[in-house]
This record gives structure tokens, sequence and C-alpha cells, in this order.
């Protein structure tokens, strides 16, 4: 029998229900309304959701392509870029890492990857896939990369063709300074790649004046849109090097000097076909972005450290301590007071509250609690309501 989930009772009944496949009759399908306070995905404005679903172009309509170019310009504005070749990449966060990979990277290339979470080791393992022969600068999890440790690293490796990094280490909640590590690898013409999946949008980050050259993102995080496209930007630096390429890009799909006549239109101004662009995610990202260049992005920065504020005070005086010493604003990942049952909080908090919180990952699992505050979830009401339900199940 097919259960039927008419109510908000019963979506929590069928919510908590151990991992049994529950048939539902397609046209019931009504998701229940989740404050989403993990890792991401974050909780999504009705405003974006509109925007998803109206009525989809073809990807070489005019007033399609446009809508694209409006929302790569928008994309310049959150990244604080001139970079011309600045796109969504079809695909998550995953795919902004691949293509800036396969695209710098040729087999035998020297690459330099900071490894502190579980998202420098996905570099790493991406980097390596590609043929390079990658050398790690590592901390603990928790810690962050110091300027000594990288500068040291750079001077023991100076054939590395580029240097990588993770702004905001999801699965630590450290926020990584950048400055003077861009420096350094700049002093030692390396390139300088950055994850900014989770702090575009949301922590201060500045792709020109910090001298990145290549960029990845996520649309899901503090962006608030669904998750589906990787926001990108190649400085000028970057693809000079693609074009001096000895070998072809191993990934069609993803090859800059082919999607390029698309996103940025061919030699005749036309746009070619590469392949069929996800239009409707890109009307929900360009809302996405308009919704920031509203509130403006310094204003948004700021609420998210505001926020943040609020949220540490509440959890610090509940006796939570925070991982990381450098943390994030909008992901606060804290250690599960000793004799608590893990899995049976975040249930209770979803089935009780409609809140989801994120479990720890890798060595942190079972030991750490992820609490997002992103984008459209980032307000007051979320984080009084959070504080007040941990509490309750505390
Ligand atoms: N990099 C970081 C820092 C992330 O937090 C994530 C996802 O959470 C990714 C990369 C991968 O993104 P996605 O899961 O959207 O593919």
């Amino acid at each position: 029998m097919p259960v039927l989930i008419s109510s908000r009772e019963d979506r929590r009944r069928v919510s908590t229900q151990p991992q049994t496949f529950q048939m539902t009759q397609y046209s019931q399908l009504n998701p229940a309304e989740r404050i989403l306070m993990g890792p991401g995905p974050s909780s999504v404005s009705n405003r974006v959701l509109k925007a998803l679903a109206s009525p989809t172009l073809g990807h070489l309509d005019p007033q399609y392509v446009q809508i694209m170019d409006e929302t790569c310009a928008l994309l310049r504005e959150v990244f604080q870029t001139q970079n011309k070749m600045t796109f969504p990449v079809s695909g998550t966060g995953m795919a902004g890492m691949e293509t800036l990979a396969v695209n710098l990277l040729e087999p035998g290339d020297e690459a330099l990857v900071c490894v502190n979470g579980a998202f420098g080791g996905r570099m790493k393992d991406v980097m390596e896939r590609c043929g390079a022969i990658v050398h790690t600068v590592e901390s603990a999890w928790g810690e962050i990369i110091t300027d000594e440790a990288a500068a040291e690293a750079i001077a023991a490796h100076p054939k590395a063709k580029l240097f990588a990094i993770v702004h905001a280490e999801t699965s630590t909640g450290a926020h990584q300074p950048l400055i003077n590590i861009s420096k350094s690898a700049h002093d030692a013409g390396m390139l300088f790649l950055v994850d900014s999946v989770t702090s575009l949008g949301g922590h201060e980050l500045q792709v020109d004046e910090w001298g990145i050259d290549a960029i990845y993102s996520g649309t899901q995080k503090n962006l608030s849109c669904p998750p589906g496209l990787s926001p990108v930007s190649f400085s000028d630096r970057a693809l000079e090097v693609i074009e001096e390429r000895k070998t072809k890009v191993k990934s069609w799909y993803l090859d800059v000097s082919m999607l390029r006549d698309y996103y940025m239109g061919n030699a005749s101004g036309g746009r070619a076909y590469h392949h069929t662009a996800p239009i409707n995610m890109t009307y929900a990202l360009r809302e996405a972005l308009i919704m920031v260049r509203e509130e403006g992005l310094e204003n948004r920065i700021a609420r998210h450290a505001e926020m943040h504020q609020r949220l540490r005070g509440g959890l610090e005086a509940m006796g939570l301590k925070y991982v990381p010493s450098h943390s994030l604003h909008n992901l606060n990942c804290v250690y599960i007071p000793d004799g608590t049952e893990d899995a049976a909080v975040r249930s209770r908090l979803l089935a009780e509250y409609d809140i989801e919180i994120g479990a720890g990952l890798g060595p942190m699992a079972g030991k750490a609690w992820r609490i997002g505050i992103m984008g459209h979830a980032c307000t007051k009401r979320n984080v009084d309501l959070v504080l007040a339900a941990l509490k309750e199940v505390l």
C-alpha cells in the first residue's frame, strides 16, 4: 500500500521511520518544509523556487542567452572579480573542483594541496586522478594551514604548478585566511586555487584583490539556491596556462576551452552548443544572486557574522565547545557533549522541530555537529529556534 503523506503529522511519522522504502503516489510528492541548518543545502526562498518553476526556454534562445549573461555578470559581483571566464558549471560543487583540476593540470605536473579536512582530501584525490604528483600541506582537522607551513611547502616544492586550498572547510568549520598564502604562491610563480563552496556569499572573499587564479563554489550554501550548479572563475593567467596545454583536457564535458564558446560566445559572437545548459537552475541562480545584490554583499556578510555571534553565545552558554580555533560564521562545528547520543538528538530535532543539523564527517563522525546558518536560513528566528530546540532535546 502506498503511504499517503497528507499532514504534517504524517510527514513526521514517515520521515522518522527507519530505512524501509515507502512508495508514494507521484502526485502526492509533498516534501516537508524543513529548516535546513546543516552544512548544506540551505533553505531556499519562495522567490527562488518560483524562478525555478518559470517556463523552460531553449539554451540558444536569445532570451536565455541574456539570462545566462546576466547570471555570469552577477557571479562576477559576488566573486568580486573582473574575470571574463566566470560562469556556472553544470553540476554541484564537486563538478567545479573537477573543472579546475582537469583544465589546469596535465599528467606529471606537480601540485601543492592543503589538507586539513574532508574537502582538502578530495582535492588531492581529484588532482591525483588527473595524473598530477600531489604534495600536501597538512594540519589537524579543525586547524587552519598557517602562513609559515604554506611558505615552507612552497619552498620545498618550487616546481609545483599550482597551490590549492579550501577557504571554508565544511567538515570542520575552519575559516582559512588566504591573502598571505596567495602572495607566497604567486611569488613562487604558482597559480593560486581556492574552494569557496561554503564561503561564497557569506564570508568576505575577494577574488581579484586576493590574487585568486581559479575558484569554484556551489549554489546550495550561502546563495540559498538548490544544489545543481557550480559557479567558477578563471583569471587570464589561468586561461593562459590552459591555452599552453600540451595534452587534451581529459574531460570532454568540463573542457573550459570548449565551454568558452558557449558561455562567452565564439569568435563571431555566436553561441556554440556544447551541452544543454540546466535552464531552470540558471533562473534560480540568477534570482538568488539578485537577492544578494538587493541585500548588498557587505550587509549579507555582516548578517552572517552577527548571527554567528548570537548562535555562538547560545551554544557556549549551553556548554558546547567549538571544534575549530578559527570558526566560520555560517558553519558552526561543535563537539557533541559526552554521553549524548548523536543520532537521537538529530532525529528529534528533525521529527519534533523540522530542523536539520549536520552530523560530523570522517574522523568527526559521532563527535561533532555542524550547525549551518547559511543565506536564507541565517535569521534571528532560526538561531533562537535551534538554540531553544537543542536546549530542550539535550
Ligand atoms: N567543497 C566543499 C568545501 C564543500 O563543503 C562541498 C560540499 O559540501 C564540496 C566541495 C562539494 O560540493 P557538492 O556536494 O555540491 O558537490
